[in-house]
């Protein structure tokens, strides 16, 4: 590996700052990451933050196990170094996904994909849905698998942490720069500021939501879409010990927001939405589906108040595996997309694919996220929420 080699980074979300970590960790010593706003002011500020196993493929699930672990290292640096976001990003409060007798198998299935993973998951009965400190509505016919060791991220935290360390780790960090792509012929020059060409040996662009429009000014189509999905944030009492849900009854998943308040999120649109267009606050609908949704889950839940609410996008895939890897058509050019709705809970080890795939090794699951699958020519395809199970 030449770790001397200029590594440019398009974007400062939760997936590129991943990257620029695992590189410098890995000892490439010239990594520079372009922001054209803040660190982490893309969609990673938007998100829920939710940390499940409760996926539908195993090697998601390993992802997750392994960012999990990555953040306690990162945790622990940054307690070191008396940073006030480390104590606070990661909440391990556990998590419960409740389904309907007619749909029990589905929890067979994930509690199968999570154990086989090295996770842990246990079921539980409507009785044990129903205990006290939850004030949980179960009917007869809920029924509930629990994994104690899921959680939740605050994103801002988590970004804090990822940009200093990365910084200590001698990384760039441009914000307030937007670039583009500079592609001659099928190589990769590096990254076009408004001051000229910053050169680099490779670029990766993980700018999330406007990665494809940004392609698309090279003339190299990408076959994903950004879609919407919306967050409500309602006052309402809560033991401070709530885990995250995935109702499945009610087709939301809530967590706590502190000991007041619950994020809960769904409204998600199969339609593709413009980047730089798209309604940032929520829909009327959407607010009526959770506060019926909140009324019949939690006891007093008809006594929860919508306090704010937003959108953002997530960037959906035709197979939902993320686009991670060398593009097949431009040398030194990697792609860092495709998050189908649930980045966050597995970046530092998307991270880690990433630094791998530079240095031209394959690691687990790479090949599923590998770009030269898709069909760079594909106009169309149904959007599916990754989350679904
Ligand atoms: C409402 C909602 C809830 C969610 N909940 C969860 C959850 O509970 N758990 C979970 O795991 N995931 C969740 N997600 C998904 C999560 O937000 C994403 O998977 C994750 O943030 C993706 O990170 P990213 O770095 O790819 O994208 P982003 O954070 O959007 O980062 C891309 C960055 O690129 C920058 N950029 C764009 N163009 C340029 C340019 N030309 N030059 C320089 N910089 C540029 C942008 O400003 C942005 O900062 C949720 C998403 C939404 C919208």
């Amino acid at each position: 590996m030449d770790a001397g080699q200029r590594i440019g980074i398009v974007g400062a979300g939760a997936w590129g700052l991943s990257a620029a970590l695992a590189l410098a960790e890995t000892g490439f010593t010239n990594v520079h990451v372009w922001e054209r706003e803040n660190a982490g002011s893309g969609n990673t500020a938007r998100a829920a933050g939710l940390v499940s196993t409760h996926l539908r493929e195993e090697q998601d699930i390993r992802w997750v196990l392994d960012t999990r672990r990555r953040f306690e290292a990162l945790r622990a640096w940054g307690t070191e170094q008396g940073l006030p976001s480390a104590p606070h990003a990661f909440h391990q409060v556990g998590n419960v996904t409740i389904s309907t007798k007619n749909d029990e198998f589905k929890l067979e299935q994930i509690r199968g994909r999570v154990l086989r993973a090295g996770g842990k998951a246990e079921f539980l009965s409507a009785a044990e849905l129903a205990r006290p400190a939850w004030r949980l509505k179960s009917t007869a016919h809920s029924s509930g698998l629990f994994s104690s060791d899921d959680g939740y991220v605050e994103a801002g935290d988590l970004i804090d942490l990822l940009q200093a360390r990365v910084r200590s780790l001698g990384v760039g960090v441009h914000t307030s720069q937007a670039v583009g792509v500079d592609v001659t012929g099928s190589d990769v020059r590096g990254v076009t500021t408004t001051a000229g060409v910053e050169p680099c040996d490779q670029v990766l662009v993980a700018a999330g939501a406007w990665t494809k429009a940004l392609l698309a000014r090279s003339g190299l189509p990408l076959p994903v879409k950004p879609y919407r999905t919306q967050l409500a944030q309602l006052e309402f009492e809560h033991d401070a010990s709530l885990p995250i849900i995935h109702d499945g009854e009610q087709g939301v998943y809530a967590r706590a927001d502190g000991p007041h308040r619950i994020l809960v999120g769904d409204g998600t649109e199969h339609v593709e939405s413009d980047p730089d267009a798209f309604n940032e606050g929520t829909d009327r609908g959407f607010i009526e589906k959770i506060a019926k949704s909140v009324s019949r889950r939690w006891q007093r839940g008809e006594a929860a108040r919508y306090r704010t609410g937003w959108a953002g996008l997530c960037v959906g895939t035709p197979d939902r595996n993320a686009v991670i890897g060398p593009d097949p058509r431009v040398k030194h050019l990697h792609l860092m997309t495709g998050d189908n709705g649930f980045g966050l809970m597995r970046c530092l080890s998307l991270g880690a694919l990433v630094a791998a795939r530079l240095q031209g090794k394959m690691s687990p699951g790479a090949e599923i996220c590998a770009p030269k699958r898709l069909d760079f020519g594909l106009k169309d395809f149904v959007i599916r929420e990754g989350f679904e199970l």
